[in-house]
């Protein structure tokens, strides 16, 4: 096993914890280490401390902002709880991503340089190494906090560190490239964020005996389809739309009878205003207009896709495929109904039902197409190897969103940071309090606000608010959106998370319209407004277009049940997930939003203030501080300290419990300051344990 030294920076006193024998190379990096660190301490103030669980007034909110702040306008975005990696998205570059800032950051224990996303992931890959067990990586954050930028820095370190071979280069290659193809079909602008995540992706990496990253596997989640067909004013369709029509070459442009403008799209096209949804004819469509993004450049990321498709070896036939359906998707958007039975194509449908039909199947094909997409990815990426390997998992997933107006899908989204908060919830205290139990120690538990109420609230069965919904989606015909909001008010009526127009008191009434419910979320108020919620959860497609490969008369308007709609297979693909991510070691990286305007160098505090709340921050370090700081097994402990006490020095006889023992008593422990467990000795404070240190130095 490697030796694992950990340095913190407390005032004049760097600790320095054994978990494993010392080696003189390392003996003398300490030293090393030692004398820079006191060259550098008139800086601490300047630029914070790096780890939270060191300040001193570590349960005040204020000084934990104060610290975040600092060290934000020293460009030091990371910062550590313990192992936890807190980020702050700077909103511009940085220079920290380097080649060479993974070098220095490669093979180096955790706490020696400042923290760092490298830092966070070569610590997970050495302990997947020496532990030969699987671990994920839970990126959170609301939407723009910089997950996803997060989750493609982690993977390129593994994809540049991690030791190669020829045959490996390729599985490297492809890794790396699938983030910008699952980006061109899966990211969009929205208000948040420029490059917003519309899905949820769930990657393992996996890494053979040597460390050599062999293969990959994603799991995607609810794509936001209804993106397709319609944009609030201000965001844009998904990526490669406007890359298809920007950046194409002329000849597939002709190939496809596609033009170059963007304004001949009906469906790339805004038109009416945030939630409402109105369609409009061709002929009107210059009227519209496509949001337009300064930090997106549409022509050069269709090279980089274009390139991709080919390294990743999708065949000529299959790229041209996908292209020809995404352009079917945008020639669908102009085609028209008009209600003229003379010469027309003849169809019971009405307009708005022909239009309904319409948008219903943009969405299914490229929906379909998604799916099919992710599938061939992890073709290309499955190792075909069966010897054992271990994997890292990363969870990259749509953050918490709220809008002016929110739909079905900001529910589903929410709902989904919901359920991993309340996995980070159960994760954190348990781990924590599973290692109490299972060394004796009494463990006084941490107040903390457990999301599980709303988790219940939404998904719980026969109860919840989805199951409320598919009840009503199972009454075609008689049920509406307005009957599903009456059965909320009904079932949830006086549940402290949830609130309607007629359910709220006399002020908080004026802030809701009658067709809303408002939900308490862990992060926050978010006002749903109940339109479209039953057309979205049940996702139909009238049958006959659905069975379009069989050609024959529109005649009939059969509306197939649907078996599974959308929100229950979400839940149960959550379960799924959460099974998953279960199994494996966890490791958390929590992002924040600096600013609401995607501004560098701008700190708003009471903006991060909320964050910090609402991650749950304040009650993980509380946790790591009333518990007890540190902890370290027996032998480890006294292998440390022994010089320091005469009847332990050189050689102690007896068990490395009694050791430990002698030894704090002469060091003069008091008893609140530590616990004795079956295997380990837990100190409350890391201030002892700087002391203990100190001690060598007198
Ligand atoms: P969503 O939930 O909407 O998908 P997200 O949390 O994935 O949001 P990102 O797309 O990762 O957010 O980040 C939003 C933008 O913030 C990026 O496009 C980039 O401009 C900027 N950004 C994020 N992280 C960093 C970083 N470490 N350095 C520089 N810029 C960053
Ligand atoms: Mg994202």
């Amino acid at each position: 096993p490697l030796p694992s030294v950990q340095y913190m920076h407390y005032g004049s006193t760097i600790a320095l914890y054994m978990t494993h024998s010392c080696s003189k190379l390392l003996e003398e990096r300490c030293n090393r280490i030692l004398r820079d660190m006191e060259g550098s301490l008139t800086a601490r103030d300047r630029v914070g401390i790096q780890d939270f669980v060191l300040l001193d007034a570590y349960t005040s909110e204020s000084a934990v902002l104060d610290n975040l702040r600092k060290r934000f306008n020293e460009n030091l975005i990371y910062t550590y709880i313990g192992t936890l990696l807190v980020s702050v998205n700077p909103y511009k570059e940085l220079g920290i991503y380097t080649k060479k800032q993974m070098d220095i950051y490669m093979g180096v224990n955790f706490f020696e340089l400042p923290p760092h996303i490298y830092a966070l992931a070569d610590n997970v890959y050495r302990t997947m190494l020496t532990e030969t067990n699987n671990h994920f990586i839970l990126i959170s954050g609301e939407s723009g906090a910089g997950k996803t930028e997060a989750s493609k820095k982690i993977l390129q370190f593994y994809a540049v560190s991690c030791p190669s071979t020829k045959l490996l280069d390729n599985v490297r290659d492809r890794l790396l490239l699938s983030n910008p193809v699952l980006e061109a079909f899966g990211n969009a602008k929205t208000l948040k964020n420029d490059n917003s995540s519309r899905f949820g992706k769930y990657m393992d990496i996996q890494f053979d005996h040597m460390g050599g990253a062999v293969g990959g596997h994603i799991l995607s989640y609810l794509l936001e389809k209804s993106r397709v067909v319609h944009q609030n004013h201000g965001e844009r369709s998904f990526h490669i739309f406007y890359q298809l029509v920007e950046g194409g070459e002329e000849d597939l442009l002709r190939w496809l009878g596609l033009e170059r403008n963007c304004q001949r799209y009906s469906y790339l096209v805004q038109v009416g205003e945030v939630g409402e949804v109105t369609y409009q004819h061709y002929s009107n469509l210059v009227q519209g207009e496509c949001a337009k993004v300064s930090s997106v450049n549409d022509k050069s990321d269709w090279k980089t896709v274009r390139k991709a498709l080919s390294v990743i070896e999708f065949s000529e036939s299959n790229i041209e495929s996908l292209f020809a359906i995404i352009a079917s998707v945008l020639h669908l958007g102009n085609a028209t109904f008009v209600a003229d039975s003379q010469g027309y194509v003849l169809s019971p449908f009405t307009v708005d039902q022909a239009v309904y039909a319409k948008d219903a199947l943009a969405k299914a094909i490229y929906g379909r197409t998604f799916t099919w997409l992710v599938n061939e990815l992890n073709e290309s990426l499955a190792n075909k190897d069966s010897s054992r390997k271990t994997v890292i998992g990363l969870l990259d997933i749509y953050g918490f969103e709220v809008f002016s107006v929110n739909s079905f899908e900001q529910f589903c989204i929410n709902y989904c940071n919901e359920k991993l908060q309340q996995l980070f919830i159960q994760l954190t205290l348990k781990s924590e309090q599973e290692e109490y139990e299972m060394e004796g120690i009494e463990w006084e538990s941490v107040p903390y606000f457990n999301n599980k109420i709303i988790c219940d609230l939404v998904e719980e069965k026969f109860k919840g608010i989805i199951s409320v919904l598919d009840e009503e989606c199972l009454r075609p015909g008689e049920a509406t959106d307005m009957t599903f909001l009456e059965k909320l008010e009904e079932k949830m009526g006086g549940h402290p998370h949830f609130v309607t127009h007629k359910l709220a008191d006399q002020k908080t009434r004026k802030t809701l319209e009658r067709g809303d419910f408002r939900l308490l979320h862990y992060a926050g108020e978010v006002t749903y407004c109940v339109v479209g919620f039953l057309d979205k959860n049940n996702d139909l497609l009238y049958r006959n277009i659905k069975e379009v490969s069989v050609p024959r008369v529109l005649a009939g308007t059969v509306v197939a049940r649907n078996l599974h709609p959308v929100a229950t297979q979400f839940k149960s693909s959550l379960v799924g997930l959460t099974e998953i991510l279960m199994s494996k070691e966890p490791w958390y990286v929590r992002c924040m939003k600096p600013n609401e305007g995607k501004q560098p160098g701008l700190f708003d505090d009471v903006l991060v203030r909320h964050q910090v709340k609402y991650l749950g921050l304040m009650e993980h370090l509380r946790v790591r501080r009333a518990g007890f700081a540190y902890r370290r097994r027996y032998e480890i402990f006294l292998q440390r300290y022994k010089p320091l006490c005469p009847d332990t020095w050189p050689n102690w006889k007896g068990t490395a419990a009694e050791g430990v023992e002698c030894l704090i008593k002469h060091l003069g422990y008091k008893p609140d300051e530590y616990k004795m467990g079956r295997t380990k000795i837990f100190i409350r404070h890391p201030r002892t344990l700087f002391a203990t240190e100190d001690a060598f130095e007198v």
